[in-house]
């Protein structure tokens, strides 16, 4: 394992990212660790007036613009979104990407999910785990001899289980910087979203305003992962504290890719609580 651990997330749309994982990348970038986050498909699908040839062009700079916030690459892959399929092709892609990058930590989405596209990744990344170590898949990048530590980013689907809070991050100091990272998002964000929620009427014309709409935003949104712990959050951060907190991630470790004792997950997951 590197001194400084490696993080990769690895995603399905521009967004996704920071949207699910955003406060542990800002955490892992402010004691100065490297921060990657990919988009596997090309974002050419969620809009309701942009043509697929510039909405990509666009999500690509506008997921750019998102990592150096915090001074993180943000990939952007050329696979169609909307119509993403856990295939060969995209499995193949994610074991070079892992062998290559050498992440301690991957972060991705559960196989079970509303979205199509994060099925297929997250199956992919699934799929990927153990064989990254496999010399003869894949033999022109070399296997890795050891695989990363897998862990889902936080969702609200219950069927067949909600997820496992493994690991509870309060990420109450980086929700200003997780809004900051999803207002680059402007097509998204201030278009698309904001056309789908049925509230373009609320987004301010001015700059500041629209950071805190976006805040505010993704506060509501978010909430409902501290109410759905809340008794977790208040075993592991006591009940005082447990009481007030907001805004947390929380992980599921993957039980396909590489276990970790209680320190190597203090080492991933800095300020994280465990059970
Ligand atoms: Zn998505």
């Amino acid at each position: 394992m590197n001194e400084l651990p490696r993080l990769l997330i690895i995603s399905a749309h521009p967004d996704d990212a920071e949207y699910s994982g955003g406060g542990l990348a800002s955490i892992y970038r402010q004691s100065g660790r490297a921060v990657k986050m990919i988009s596997v498909t090309d974002g050419s699908a969620g809009h309701h007036f942009r043509k697929p040839a510039e909405l990509v062009e666009l999500r690509r700079a506008e997921a750019a613009a998102a990592g150096k916030i915090i001074g993180a690459t943000y990939e952007t892959w050329d696979f169609p979104d909307g119509s993403l399929e856990p295939s060969l092709d995209v499995r193949w892609r994610i074991i070079e990407e892992i062998r290559t990058y050498k992440p301690d930590l991957v972060l991705t989405h559960r196989t079970c999910d509303y979205h199509p596209d994060h099925r297929a990744v997250g199956q992919c990344v699934q799929d990927a785990s153990y064989l990254v170590t496999v010399p003869n898949v894949l033999p022109a990048v070399p296997a890795l001899r050891k695989d990363p530590v897998v862990a889902y980013l936080p969702d609200h689907f219950t069927r067949p289980s909600p997820l496992r809070p493994d690991v509870i991050i309060d990420i109450t100091e980086q929700v200003p910087t997780i809004a900051k990272m999803l207002a680059c998002h402007r097509t998204q964000l201030f278009e698309w979203l904001a056309y789908e929620g049925d509230v373009l009427d609320t987004v301010p014309e001015d700059e500041s305003g629209k950071i805190e709409w976006v805040e505010s935003w993704i506060l509501g949104h978010i909430a409902y992962r501290a109410e759905r712990y809340r008794d977790e959050v208040m075993k592991r951060f006591g009940d005082a504290k447990g009481t007030e907190i907001q805004s947390i991630e929380v992980f599921e470790v993957s039980e396909y890719a590489r276990q970790a004792d209680a320190s190597v997950m203090a080492h991933l997951f800095p300020s994280g609580k465990t059970s």
